[in-house]
C-alpha cells in the first residue's frame, strides 16, 4: 500500500469519528462502541503486545487467530510490524533507536507521526525476534501482509447490517479512541504518572490510561518486567486483560502464564517503603 494513501486513510478514518454527530445517540448504539473499542484492545493487548511480542503465555492456535483478527482489525497495521516495532521501543526506551520517545521527538512525533513514517511502514527486518519467531506462521504472515481486510470487512458489515449509525459508533468512533488509547501507551505513560521501580527509561504507570488500554497503563509495572502475563502487578491495579488471559487458562486455551518475580515484589515493597519513610521525615522536617 502507498503511503501517501495509507496516510490519506488513517486521517479520513479520525475525521470520521465526527459522523456520530450526523446519527441520533441511543444507549445501544454507546454499548456497540464500546463492545468495538474494548473487544479489539484485548486483541491488541493480548496477541501484538503481550503474545507476539513478550511472549508472556502460550495460546492455543484458534484462540491466538481469534485475538489476532480482533487485534488487526483495530487498524494498527499487522501484528508482526506492531510487536516487531514494539521490541524495538524496549530495547532502546526513551533512547537513540526507540521508534516512539516523547523526549527524543516531541508528543507529536511519539503519539502519531511514526506511525505514520514511510521509514517505518515496512521495514521490520528480518533480524526482529518477532519476525524470526513468528514470521513463519501462515495466518499471523497473512495478517501482517493483508492488515488491512479485517478493518474494512468490519466497516462494510457494520454498514450493510446498521448503516450509517452502526458505522459511526460501531467503527469509526472506536477506531478513533482505540488508536488513541494505544498511543496514549507510548506519549502519556512516558510523561505522566507515578515510578514505582527506577527504571532507566521515563515510564510511568497511569490508572487513567490502563481503562482505555484494557491495563496497560501500568507501564512503568511493565518497563521493569516485560515478560509477565500481567501489568498490574497487585489485584488492585485495573488489568482486563490479565483477567481474560487468566480465564482462557481455566478452560485450557492458554497456559505457561509467566508469573512477576518475587525479587520484583520485594524491590515494589522496598520502593513503598522507602517512600513511606520519605514523606514521613519531610512531614517532621515540616513540625
Ligand atoms: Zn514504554
Ligand atoms: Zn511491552
Amino acid at each position: 500500500m502507498g503511503s501517501v494513501f495509507a496516510i490519506a486513510v488513517f486521517w479520513l478514518v479520525q475525521v470520521s469519528a465526527l459522523l456520530v454527530f450526523l446519527v441520533p445517540f441511543t444507549w445501544p448504539l454507546f454499548g456497540l462502541w464500546a463492545a468495538s473499542h474494548f473487544l479489539r484492545a484485548l486483541g491488541l493487548t493480548i496477541i501484538f503486545h503481550r503474545y507476539l511480542a513478550h511472549r508472556a503465555f502460550q495460546l492455543s492456535r484458534g484462540a491466538r487467530f481469534f485475538w489476532a483478527v480482533l487485534g488487526t482489525a483495530a487498524m494498527q497495521k499487522g501484528p508482526l510490524w506492531w510487536a516487531g516495532n514494539h521490541i524495538d521501543h524496549h530495547k532502546y526506551a526513551d533512547r537513540e533507536g526507540d521508534p516512539h520517545s516523547p523526549a527524543l521527538s516531541g508528543f507529536y512525533y511519539a503519539h502519531i507521526g511514526w506511525f505514520l513514517n514511510d521509514a517505518k511502514w515496512d521495514a521490520l527486518p528480518d533480524a526482529n525476534p518477532v519476525r524470526r519467531e513468528f514470521g513463519a506462521v501462515p495466518e499471523l504472515r497473512f495478517l501482517d501482509r493483508y492488515f488491512w481486510l479485517p478493518p474494512l470487512v468490519l466497516a462494510v458489515g457494520l454498514y450493510a447490517y446498521g448503516g450509517l449509525a452502526w458505522l459511526a459508533w460501531g467503527f469509526c468512533l472506536p477506531t478513533v479512541t482505540l488508536a488513541h488509547a494505544t498511543f496514549a501507551i507510548n506519549t502519556v505513560n512516558h510523561l505522566w504518572g507515578t515510578r514505582r521501580f527506577a527504571t532507566i527509561d521515563d515510564s510511568r504507570n497511569n490508572a487513567f490510561t490502563a481503562l482505555f488500554a484494557v491495563g496497560e497503563g501500568w507501564h512503568n509495572n511493565h518497563h521493569r518486567y516485560q515478560r509477565a502475563a500481567r501489568n498490574g502487578f497487585y489485584w488492585w491495579e485495573y488489568d482486563p486483560t490479565y483477567w481474560v488471559v487468566r480465564t482462557m487458562a481455566v478452560v485450557g486455551l492458554a497456559w505457561d502464564l509467566q508469573p512477576v518475580p518475587e525479587r520484583v515484589y520485594k524491590e515494589a515493597e522496598h520502593a513503598a517503603i522507602t517512600e513511606a519513610m520519605a514523606l514521613r521525615s519531610s512531614g517532621e522536617r515540616r513540625l
